[in-house]
């Protein structure tokens, strides 16, 4: 737990870097914008929002029965389901796939959950080249990072910056603009996509009643991973599932207002199966991994049941006072943000990741954004109560809060001491609010000190 949580407290000094912080507060303010004007297109927007909470709600009130129906269904129309308890079991079955084939080109589209179980890691080592086809995606993998915004992965760049990393990367000349930088993408990809053995996505939805993987993107990359490769993997969490294609139409328009402000994503793909006798497009074999990875647990909690809702749109992590000065990279967690701290501590350990239920102001914000109506800042709550139950708090700590309860419960023990053994002490223990930050210098006398000499 210290590890991680020291670091987490190392790099969060990034809240003072004047540049990533103005690059994620254009880009923020931009989504701002953009969701606004979504929203204000629903006459009835709380009504559609407590209809998005009830499906789900109902959803996971009765997950094993939908996961059984979707895996029936979709292995009717030839696909191959498989289940995976952990990050190993999935790299497993995917590692027998891609051998078994001999894949040497993987391409990839929308799948948070393959940097869950660090997938590209694991192609690395089997000599497999795994290339990410979202721009974003596609920028962050260029420049040797992780994505840094489930929704947005390359929100902490600007357009200079992506610019000179590809000018030093591939040559482009060094003013490209957006429009150069993504007719590059665009071709270099093509070459890719046409020789790629295997294409992997992730889900957005999973269709109990059809048996079909929902896809809902903005560049057409998603359908050019599940069209040109032979073998089509599909990695999805097992929350993923919604009951009927009757849902998806709202659905896909709410995840869009919600993610980008758009009244509904621009490719918005239904696959239920691979080719079928008489296509003549589509992959030859589907295989679709139903990751649990701790979701299971979360599942067994009614308690934080509600978290597996969410449809990862961003909207929390934008809402977010304590994301938007720390930024992505600091949580050290795939799922950043206040979802990523309610749910990273069942999907990687309270140990290494309690740490992160302290990274909110409980301001609630998060909650109010929330399109499914997540109570966030109260599971965040429960989080940090959890992670002093299981871990402690650490003797230091209890003793130094122990301390600070007695010293502060009564104005008189504070005002002991003088301005001059104040501003020592505070010398001696370092800056409490941290680097960057400036402790205000204490006054020889303390307000109340004063108020009583003057009224004698
Ligand atoms: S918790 Fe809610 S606001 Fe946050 S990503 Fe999930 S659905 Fe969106």
């Amino acid at each position: 737990m210290g590890n991680r949580r020291t670091k987490f407290i190392k790099d969060s000094v990034i809240a003072y870097d004047n540049r990533h912080h103005s690059t994620l507060y254009f880009n923020i303010s931009k989504y701002n914008e953009s969701v606004q004007t979504g929203k204000s297109r629903y006459d009835k927007f709380a009504e559609a929002r407590q209809y998005a909470s009830d499906i789900k709600n109902h959803v996971i009130s009765a997950l094993p029965e939908y996961l059984e129906q979707f895996e029936e269904n979709i292995k009717a129309r030839g696909a191959e389901v498989l289940w995976a308890r952990d990050s190993s079991e999935a790299l497993g079955h995917i590692e027998k796939v891609l051998l078994e084939n001999s894949a040497h080109l993987v391409v990839k589209s929308k799948s948070m959950i393959s940097e869950e179980i660090r997938f590209n890691e694991h192609c690395q080592k089997l000599g497999i080249e795994a290339l990410e086809t979202d721009l974003g995606e596609f920028i962050v993998q260029t420049d040797g990072q992780k994505p840094y915004h489930i929704l947005t992965p390359a929100m902490h760049k600007s357009k200079e910056d992506v610019a000179d990393l590809f000018h030093r990367k591939f040559g482009t000349p060094a003013d490209s603009s957006p429009a150069d930088i993504a007719a590059y993408v665009r071709n270099f990809l093509r070459e890719k996509f046409i020789h790629a053995d295997v294409g992997v996505t992730g889900a957005n939805f999973l269709v109990a009643d059809t048996g079909s993987i929902c896809l809902t993107e903005n560049e057409g990359n998603g359908l050019m991973t599940i069209s040109f490769p032979r073998i089509h993997i599909v990695l999805a969490g097992i929350e993923r599932v919604i009951p009927s294609i009757r849902h998806i139409p709202f659905f896909w328009q709410w995840l869009g207002v919600h993610g980008t402000g758009q009244n509904i994503s621009a490719y918005n793909t239904l696959i239920s199966g691979p080719r079928q006798p008489g296509e003549i497009d589509g992959p030859e074999k589907m295989v679709v991994i139903l990751l649990d990875n701790g979701r299971s647990e979360v599942y067994n909690d009614p308690d934080v049941r509600e978290a597996l809702k969410c449809i990862r749109c961003g909207a929390c992590l934008n809402a977010c006072p304590v994301y938007q000065h720390i930024g992505g990279y600091t949580y050290g967690s795939t799922y950043t943000g206040p979802i990523g701290s309610v749910l990273t501590p069942f999907l990687s350990g309270f140990k290494e990741f309690g740490h992160l239920s302290e990274a909110s102001t409980l301001c609630g914000r998060c909650s109010d954004v929330c399109p499914v109506k997540i109570p966030l800042h109260d599971l965040l709550l429960l989080n940090r109560q959890r992670n002093v139950a299981q871990h402690g708090s650490g003797l230091l700590w209890r003793a130094g809060m122990k301390a600070f309860v007695f010293t502060f419960g009564k104005r008189e023990r504070v005002d002991l001491f003088n301005g001059k053994f104040k501003r020592r002490l505070a010398r001696i223990a370092g800056n409490p609010l941290g680097k960057g930050k400036h402790t205000p210098r204490f006054a020889d006398r303390s307000f109340s000190r004063n108020w009583k000499l003057q009224n004698l």
